[in-house]
């Protein structure tokens, strides 16, 4: 994040903050985004304004950084306070969410351009046979091991594809 914030600037952020004397959030009393994070209004080099969230300004205001791919997140002592300012109440790191959301994209993408199909890991320590068909996923059930699992997906797709006359 890179703020160039003028003691003017600094002032004014402060002048906003009201502290919660129950949960001893520092809440941001100014325009909201949707999420209910804090607008802070910005003036930028050029005339031109930008909104960003105000908890990064006040991590910014702390001396600490937010390292590229990271978010800052709430961990306030009463629940989640998306207006908090208090320091002591965000933590930086890589959203679980979004990092979820990467990796099952990028297992995807491997299996879909190298593998037709195969074995794919489950939660529960299982292993589901699929196959990708175009643009679908044919799921052949889950198994105990990854050769099991591996194994029926070939057989699966390939009947799947091929189907034997005989039966039909
Ligand atoms: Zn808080």
């Amino acid at each position: 994040m890179d703020f160039e914030l003028t003691e003017r600037d600094i002032a004014r952020f402060r002048s906003k903050l009201r502290r919660a004397s129950v949960t001893g959030c520092l809440v941001f009393n100014g325009a909201k985004f949707p999420k209910g994070h804090g607008a802070f209004r910005l003036p930028k080099k050029g005339g031109k304004q930008r909104l960003v969230r105000a908890h990064h300004v006040a991590l910014a205001v702390a001396g600490r950084s937010i390292p590229a791919g990271h978010d800052a997140m709430h961990n306030c002592p009463g629940g989640d306070n998306p207006a908090c300012c208090e320091p002591a109440h965000l933590t930086t790191g890589i959203p679980k969410e979004h990092g979820r959301d990467r990796s099952i994209k990028a297992q995807r993408r491997k299996s879909r351009s190298g593998l037709p199909f195969g074995a794919v890991r489950q939660r529960n320590g299982r292993y589901g046979s699929q196959a990708w068909l175009g643009d679908r996923t044919v799921c052949f059930g889950t198994y105990d091991t990854w050769a099991e699992a591996s194994a029926l997906a070939l057989f699966h797709k390939n009947s799947y594809l091929f189907p034997d006359p005989e039966v039909n």
